[in-house]
């Protein structure tokens, strides 16, 4: 049995070499059915001492490719069970501890201790010898849709498994996301709980200390500054309606139709007059203020308001476009920070309005900064990369303002990505939305061509010039499977893995024994039925709805007993895995019942199906709590099944 030595040399990675070292022991205890692996905590490196030693680059003389601490490299040489587990930095150390157990045979399917599945044999007689660089420095995911705390932490656990670097806590405390969770929206069976904003200040910073344990990248806030300088605090997106805005708040928000006030009474989405430079003063000291009281966060956020065609059209606003005014902003938020010595990296966006980019002004210190291209309005039946027709000189559609109309078509939102990138040549991250209600719900039942796409897209970002990935997500998507986002950290890993490949491994990993049957089972369905058209007027409906709708049933109906041949299986992993597909069948058989009588008109019966589906997944939620949404699956198809086509 091994003994794990962990190197205490430097005093910045202590913290993650011991979690590293205790994650090491842990899993080689289970592998051998034992508790025999012990670790000891050594200054100096020894190689001669038989045993699996952990530490820094540097501190076992190796030399990293790179020293930008956000990029990982690790190192692992293994003769027996004796040799080197050596990251760049402490997060690299841990990655390489899961990249050594993963060699020998661990996978992490879902987050959770349900979704991994661990060999029974232990190192012994194993040489094992890798050295790897991700193919993309940011690979990260953000918190949306309805979470428990739980669901979080078994996230920010999850990722360092699959070698995703990062996580975004989305405003200063993710209130709403916990929220609608504990308060339990959308699922009359259960009982709200009562939630308070110190609760997810409680949360958030029990999030931060799991974050910091594993040495990942801390992404923070986003939206919300534009409230919060002006005294409004900003927790979500909910209506406030009736609630008495400070006359601050109010004198200073965008003038549309010659009025200033907050559209909606969502303070979010309120724009500012971003021209005003009291306003941008204000913004880039309520930056400085909460960047100078949280040195924990690596990558802070600066986004203008959520909303679009809201911009100011005072006479100063109107003479520029807004990125002028946000570049201005985010020079104003440098020199605070470099002042004050901060090191923190800003992240700006291109996003709706401010998928324009700036014609005048520039960033002075590029450094400081990390952009981010956010296509939210992308179809996501496209892969993200250009078509043979798109010519990186294409001009962009001129910018009208509160007239603008955005690009669903990929080469039309490349374009203004181009267009930014001839303005800033710094490092750069897509921040995409494949996992979240339009990636999500409108594609083929077990989310396979998705699945598909996200690996593709991963595959094209270096081609665009981006470094990787910040997926804006739902925390639970792996019902039926984790297949997407098991593709999507993968591949940001190693960008030359194969999606089929990948397919394999993904299915024998959580169901084992009859996997590539259901491999078979969901592209079937796939091949079969694409819920797109529910929610999207411009996907036609297939002619032979009806008749693929019937073979789809058959094809359930078909495979049922081998689901429930599987639903008691040995290993736990194997069991829950077969159990969702179980319970996702069903869901199945209702969404399809709900597209037959949506193409015959059947209003009534469309409504009764939903309500029965609506009932089914509200009823599950316990069983299905680590996998689905409920909140966002109940969402997404209540507006889908209500904006549909009309069909008689
Ligand atoms: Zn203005």
């Amino acid at each position: 049995m091994p003994t794990i030595f962990w190197l205490s040399k430097s005093s910045s990675a202590l913290s993650t070499l011991r979690f590293a070292a205790g994650e090491l022991q842990r899993y080689i205890n289970r592998m051998n059915g034992e508790a025999l692996a012990r670790i000891v905590e050594r200054p100096q490196y020894q190689p001669a001492e038989p045993g699996l030693w952990l530490g820094l680059f540097t501190d076992v003389g190796l030399t990293p490719q790179s020293t930008h601490p956000l990029d990982d490299e690790i190192h692992i040489a293994i003769a027996g069970d004796h040799g080197l587990i050596a990251g760049s930095n402490p997060r690299s150390v841990l990655m390489a501890v899961y990249r050594y157990l993963w060699a020998l045979g661990c996978r992490w399917l879902r987050p959770g201790a349900e979704g991994e599945l661990i060999p029974r044999a232990g190192p012994a007689a194993m040489d094992i010898h890798i050295h790897e660089i991700p193919a993309y420095r940011h690979r990260a995911v953000c918190i949306e849709g309805a979470v428990s705390l739980e669901n979080v932490l078994d996230m920010v656990d999850w990722l360092p498994k699959l070698g995703m670097s990062g996580y975004f806590m989305q405003f200063r405390e993710g209130f709403t996301f916990f929220d609608r969770w504990y308060r339990h929206q959308n699922n009359p069976l259960k009982t709200p709980q009562a939630f308070g904003v110190e609760q997810a200040r409680e949360f958030t910073r029990q999030i931060e200390e799991e974050l910091q344990k594993r040495g990942l990248v801390y992404h923070a806030i986003g939206h919300g500054w534009t409230c919060e300088a002006f005294g409004v605090p900003c927790l979500g997106w909910d209506q406030e309606p009736g609630r008495p805005w400070p006359p601050e708040f109010l004198r200073v928000v965008a003038e549309v139709n010659g009025k200033r006030s907050v559209p909606w009474d969502i303070a979010s989405i309120a724009a500012l007059c971003y021209s005003d430079p009291a306003v941008q003063e204000k913004l880039a000291c309520c930056v400085e203020e909460y960047a100078a009281a949280h040195p924990q966060i690596d990558l802070l956020h600066v986004w203008l308001d959520d909303g679009f065609n809201n911009k100011c059209e005072c006479p100063n606003c109107r003479t520029h476009l807004p990125a002028d005014d946000y570049i201005q902003i985010l020079n104003a938020i440098d020199d605070r920070l470099t002042r004050r010595g901060l090191p923190h990296k800003i992240v700006f966006l291109a996003y709706v309005d401010m998928l324009w980019p700036p014609e005048t002004e520039r960033l002075q210190n590029p450094s400081r900064f990390v952009f981010m291209f956010a296509p939210i309005s992308r179809t996501y039946r496209q892969p993200m990369k250009a078509s043979a027709l798109h010519s990186s000189e294409r001009a962009l559609v001129p910018f009208e303002r509160n007239h603008l109309k955005f690009p669903s078509d990929i080469d039309g939102l490349l374009s203004f990505l181009q267009a930014w990138q001839a303005t800033f040549q710094g490092d750069s991250f897509v921040y995409d939305y494949h996992l979240i209600s339009s990636g999500l719900y409108q594609q083929d039942p077990g989310l396979m061509n998705l699945a598909r796409l996200l690996s593709e897209d991963v595959q094209s970002l270096k081609n665009l010039g981006l470094n990787g990935m910040v997926s804006c997500q739902l925390q639970r998507v792996f019902f039926p499977t984790g297949l997407g986002m098991y593709a999507m950290a993968r591949t940001l890993w190693d960008d030359s893995l194969a999606f089929d490949a990948l397919a394999q491994e993904y299915f024998t990993g959580a169901f084992g024994t009859d996997g590539m049957r259901c491999q078979a089972y969901l592209l079937k369905l796939a091949g079969l039925l694409d819920f797109g058209w529910l929610g999207n007027k411009e996907i036609a409906i297939p002619e032979d709805v009806a008749a693929r709708c019937r073979s789809a049933m058959k094809g359930i109906t078909r495979f049922m007993p081998v689901i429930q041949q599987h639903m008691c299986n040995q290993d736990i992993c194997h069991t829950r895995s077969w159990q969702y597909l179980y319970l996702h069948a069903q869901v199945t058989r209702l969404l399809v019942k709900i597209l037959l009588a949506k193409t015959k008109g059947q209003a009534k019966q469309v409504q009764r199906n939903w309500q029965t589906l609506k009932k089914l997944v509200c009823m599950h939620e316990d069983d299905l709590q680590p996998v689905l949404d409920v909140w966002a699956f109940v969402s997404a198809y209540e507006k889908m099944i209500e904006s549909s086509h009309e069909t008689t």
